[in-house]
């Protein structure tokens, strides 16, 4: 064989490595964002992705005093599927739990469309359009997948970059930790971490679009969190009120996005 078929040979099997291996990572590590069209780095494989939300949704559930309140269990049931069905995965096996904890004023999806409202902010949602900005935002960050991408950042950079499946095996309890957290819960059951700033703002205006198309007066949006500043203001401020953005940017950004959102809301038939 002449040396230049044997160098052939080996950028040939290079490349094949390359192809089956190597892209198929990076076409999983980008993916596109539904509404903002971000590429976002996620090597989480979805399955992984899901079957760790629902196992998260278990433990917070088995330990959560689910609501005796029927009425008010439907209404969480009724704003929940009319954004489900609008959201880019209407496909997923959603499920919905209003949680008894009168002073929690929480509420969080997990991946998959596990979502949970705690009963203490009913009374800053008020009206059903209040709970869908709140529904319509944290279903955003299960679909925009900002715990699969909070993961991979942590397997990267914490990890060495090695798979879910073996820091799970490795370091199990660890990782559990950092999952738990990934997906926006803290240690505590029933504490609702903040995600970055960045996903705290994409989730605003993916959730803002999703109330539109659901049928819901966008324009809510300012209101609900106008509401929930003044809720904050008090001696103990909800953690669903994330510190970021700050109040101020988070209207400043709604109104910057209310013209698309009132447009969809108009063409919406009610
Ligand atoms: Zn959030």
């Amino acid at each position: 064989m002449s040396p230049n078929l044997v160098l052939y040979n080996v950028w040939m099997k290079n490349l094949f490595l390359w192809v089956s291996l190597v892209s198929p990572l990076l076409l999983a590590a980008c993916a596109t964002i539904p509404v903002s069209g971000r590429r976002s780095f996620n090597i989480v494989p979805e399955d992984q992705e899901l079957t760790l939300g629902v196992q998260a949704y278990k433990e917070v559930i088995g330990q959560a005093k689910v609501s005796p309140d029927s009425t008010a269990t439907a209404m969480v049931r009724r704003v929940g599927e009319r954004i489900a069905r609008v959201s880019d995965r209407p496909d997923y096996d959603w499920e919905y739990i209003l949680i008894d904890d009168p002073k929690n004023q929480n509420a969080f999806c997990l991946p998959g469309g596990k979502v949970a409202v705690y009963s203490g902010i009913l009374p800053v949602t008020k009206t059903e359009a209040g709970l869908a900005v709140v529904l319509g935002h944290e279903i955003a960050h299960a679909i925009a997948k900002h715990g699969a991408e909070r993961m991979s950042q942590n397997l990267l950079i914490n990890l060495g970059g090695q798979t879910l499946e073996v820091a799970l095996q490795k370091k199990p309890a660890e990782t559990r930790q950092m999952v738990i957290q990934a997906f926006g819960l803290g240690a505590t059951i029933g504490a609702v971490l903040p995600f970055g700033r960045s996903q705290e703002s994409e989730a605003d205006r993916i959730g803002l679009i999703y109330m539109a198309k659901a049928g819901y007066n966008p324009q809510e949006a300012l209101a609900f969190w106008k509401r929930m500043e003044t809720a904050s203001s008090g001696q103990s401020p909800p953690q669903f009120l994330s510190t970021h953005p700050s109040h101020e940017t988070r209207i400043r950004d709604l109104e910057r996005w209310m013209p698309e959102a009132d447009q969809i809301y108009k063409n919406t038939p009610k």
